[in-house]
């Protein structure tokens, strides 16, 4: 279902509500758009990394027990023979940085990349930075605050870094009674299948534009498990992976992103789902009247898949604040 174009949309400029919800954090001001009243999201600590508690950083391990890759810089990491890539289900081309492997609409344990770092010897060390895209926070009555592109967004596209405290599962309720804080911004599946590990990480109080993304059965990214560096198998710690949102589908401007909760997330609180794409498992009462039809949804992704195409010099990354230099002698 296409998105009505409201009269002001077209007519009148947004009302912008906060001219920058991270005080400067960002490479851009992330603006916050209200067209329908002077509500602004509730306040947290906009916050561009993860914050541990105690318990959670015990778990991680120290840069010292990083595992690297031996390729040679000449010759790069070649399938094969490049252990980073060895240990990814999916590999990011470097140009585009677009994920080599289709994706579906799978779920965030099904795929994760190893990135290679400082510590490779292959000479490739590819920052994923955590705000790749311009994107900007709007209000929609009955959805409440959304996160929308502000660009052409190619599938397979990274977009932005989820950020928050991370805490282990075991420690999270404590943490959410000090909070006290009944707002859901959790991702609660970082599960180190592995170490038995498990930790989370929670936006309630600390995170960036992320945290705003809705849910859709019919998501336009996914979660991608960035890992900095090869787990090495019978250690005791964690190598905490990054959570890359990347795009599954074509995104134009203006579109909003959304991921999936998972089903769980509405069967616990009895909730219906208000996606109203075709495949939603979760439908409300009238869905059968406004829900869009699996044709439209088809030919709405080749209208994406075209428009980003004929844009694709609009779907670069964001310029990344540099690090300051200092001079060494
Ligand atoms: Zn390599
Ligand atoms: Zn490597
Ligand atoms: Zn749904």
């Amino acid at each position: 279902m296409p998105a009505p174009v409201s009269f002001r949309s077209r007519y009148k400029p947004d009302k912008v509500v906060v001219e920058d919800l991270s005080i400067g954090a960002e490479p851009i001001p992330i603006r916050v758009i209200n067209n329908y009243s002077d509500e602004k999201p509730n306040i947290f600590n906009y916050a561009t990394s993860n914050r541990f508690t105690n318990d959670a950083s015990k778990m991680v391990a120290p840069v010292g027990d990083m595992k690297a890759c031996s390729c040679h810089p000449r010759s790069g990491c070649l399938p094969g023979e490049c252990e980073c890539e060895d240990a990814s289900s999916l590999i990011f081309d470097p140009e585009s940085r677009i994920v080599g492997q289709p994706i579906g609409t799978s779920t965030y344990n099904d795929h994760h990349y190893v990135e290679c770092g400082s510590h490779c010897k292959c000479n490739r060390y590819m920052s994923h930075d955590y705000l790749m895209k311009k994107v900007e926070i709007h209000y929609k009555p009955n959805m409440g605050f959304g996160v929308i592109a502000k660009q052409h967004i190619a599938a397979g596209m990274p977009i932005i870094n989820y950020v928050g405290t991370v805490v282990t599962k075991e420690y999270h309720d404590e943490y959410r009674n000090q909070l006290a804080s009944q707002t859901d911004y959790i991702f609660d599946n970082l599960n180190e299948e592995h170490s038995g590990i498990a930790v989370l990480t929670d936006a309630a109080h600390h995170g960036n534009i992320s945290r705003f993304i809705n849910h859709s059965c019919d998501p336009n990214t996914q979660i991608v498990k960035v890992y900095p560096y090869i787990y090495a198998h019978g250690s005791e710690k964690i190598s905490l992976p990054k959570i890359v949102i990347t795009a599954s589908q074509n995104i134009r401007p203006g579109d909003e992103l959304f991921v999936s909760y998972g089903s769980s997330y509405f069967h616990t609180r009895n909730i219906p789902c208000l996606c109203y794409t075709f495949c939603c498992f979760v439908p409300p009462f009238d869905f059968e009247e406004k829900a869009q039809t699996e044709k439209e949804a088809v030919e709405e992704r080749a209208v994406r898949r075209k428009a980003v195409r004929e844009n694709w010099h609009n779907t670069g990354d964001i310029p990344s604040i540099d690090p300051p230099v200092f001079d060494i002698d």
